[in-house]
């Protein structure tokens, strides 16, 4: 299940990110929820901006920002474990296409 939200640039390592694979059916992004990004397998938290002075927040001004290591270590058990096992995806899907790449 992949979402798609206006584009926006990774807090990591700026690659512009513009989709996130669920972990669970329930893919609408919401504060607090986490991602991994496809570039550089950092960890992203969902959060607000901070608000403009005198405008109501809504859904357009999520935005995604670092996941700290405190944070991180604040989840719950099963999302540490889904985090982990994304970003090991991930690794997996990098080394297999330098593997490929290397053969030419
Ligand atoms: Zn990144």
């Amino acid at each position: 299940m992949v979402m798609r939200y206006a584009e926006q640039p990774c807090p990591h390592c700026g690659a512009k990110l513009d989709a996130t694979a669920g972990f669970e059916d329930d893919i609408e992004p919401r504060v607090g929820d986490v991602a991994i990004c496809a570039a550089c397998h950092g960890f992203l938290v969902w959060a607000y901006k901070q608000p403009e002075p005198g405008k109501e927040l809504d859904e357009s001004d999520l935005t995604q920002v670092k996941l700290t290591a405190r944070e991180f270590n604040d989840l719950p058990g099963d999302v540490r474990a889904d985090l982990l096992r994304a970003q090991a995806h991930l690794e997996e899907i990098k080394k297999q296409e330098a593997l490929k790449g290397a053969k030419h």
